[in-house]
């Protein structure tokens, strides 16, 4: 019997969102993040499925996530997003890991040094974002400086959006023409650019560059909106967090539910106690959500607690201990979730705990 929470990970659902992306990145090779835990959902599980669908390539974010995937797969090209400190580099060189190079101290490492072991990097360009990379007068030279070193190999040149999730309200198509034109000058190499939200969002037009980033398309779940990829709306949620009912009581009309009293029954009803809490990462403060359970939306009442949070069954309902609650997944999109505690899919993901138990669902 289930006791707690646990995250369910469907493979049908993983395998249509690959060859969905797949599919829309016409050119190239899908690049598959599986930083933060692969989004929470359980890196190496997700690699593990990944790896049965052919995938090539995949970013993590820091050193240490690529040492672990690294035990996992040993085949797989890893990039890692922010790079790492000089003293990691010829680990990186002997397990066929790649830095991105995003700052002018890694700059200075590489095109000063000579190395007695082969490194591939990749460039990045900082295009507005002002968070990493180099700026865009620089791009060329640094290229020619790196070039110019043995053993060095220069992957591609990679550029990040700020705002690709706003369409033609941000400033992505201003940063695309900027991409676009900066790497005029470095046809030879691979670029990318695209990230879930230019991928499935409005950016026209669409640049076919060789590499795609997707990292929350891949779970299911669209960061954009309005989508003209029909493809999009094809999207699966990948995971399921679920949990079991562990209480059942009837209250009377004006009888108050968890900690404060802060929802007071405005009717005689019944109320479940579902044994996940914000411990296992469901978020704390949240007006208006919902959970599935036995066929029906039962609205989340009073505080969510560490381990635990309340749902209002009904004064007709026949839910019994053991029942399994959806807290998102298929019948409860997690975009809802994060409206209602006023987050991000992104944050919601990353934030599922570890003492969840990640099953993979064939
Ligand atoms: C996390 C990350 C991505 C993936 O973003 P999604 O919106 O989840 O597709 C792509 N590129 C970089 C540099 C990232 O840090």
């Amino acid at each position: 019997m289930m006791t707690g929470p646990e995250a369910h990970l469907s493979v049908k659902a993983l395998s249509n969102n690959y060859s969905i992306l797949a599919k829309l990145n016409r050119k190239g090779t899908l690049i598959c993040v599986l930083k933060a835990n692969a989004y929470g959902h359980g890196a190496t599980e997700v690699l593990q499925v990944l790896e049965k669908f052919g995938v090539t390539v995949i970013a993590v974010a820091r050193v240490c996530e690529a040492k672990e995937l690294r035990e996992v797969n040993s085949n797989v090209r890893i990039i890692i997003l922010q790079g790492a400190p000089l003293e990691d580099w010829v680990w990186c060189s002997e397990n066929n890991v790649e830095l991105v190079i995003h700052n002018y101290h890694d700059v200075n490492s590489v095109t000063s040094c000579d190395f007695s072991y082969k490194i591939s990097v990749w460039v990045k360009v900082n295009l507005g974002m002002n968070r990493l990379g180099i700026e865009r007068d620089d791009l060329v030279s640094v290229i020619k400086k790196i070039l110019d070193r043995k053993n060095v190999e220069i992957k591609g040149v990679i550029g990040h959006f700020s705002s690709a999730d706003l369409g033609a309200r941000g400033s992505a198509m201003t940063e695309q023409i900027e991409f676009t034109s900066l790497t005029e000058h470095c046809k030879q190499f691979s670029k990318s650019l695209y990230n879930s939200s230019a991928v499935l969002g409005s950016l026209r037009p669409r640049q076919d560059f060789e590499y795609e980033r997707v990292g929350l398309a891949l779970y299911g779940v669209s960061p954009v909106q309005q989508t003209l990829k029909c493809d999009a709306q094809k999207l699966q949620p990948v995971m399921s967090f679920i949990a079991p009912l562990i209480s059942i009581r009837k209250i009377s009309k004006g009888e108050a539910v968890s900690y404060h009293g802060t929802w007071v029954s405005p009717r005689d009803t019944k109320i479940g106690v579902i044994a996940a809490g914000y411990g296992d990462g469901y978020p704390q403060n949240v007006e208006g959500a919902f959970v599935f359970l036995n066929g029906r939306r039962c609205a989340v009442v009073g505080v969510v607690c560490m381990d635990m949070m309340m749902v209002e069954l009904g004064l007709d309902s026949n839910d019994e201990l053991g029942d399994i609650a959806v807290l998102w997944g298929k019948e409860v999109h997690i975009s809802e979730i994060a409206r209602a505690a006023n987050s991000t899919p992104y944050e919601l993901f990353t934030r599922v705990a570890a003492r969840v138990r990640r099953v993979i669902v064939h």
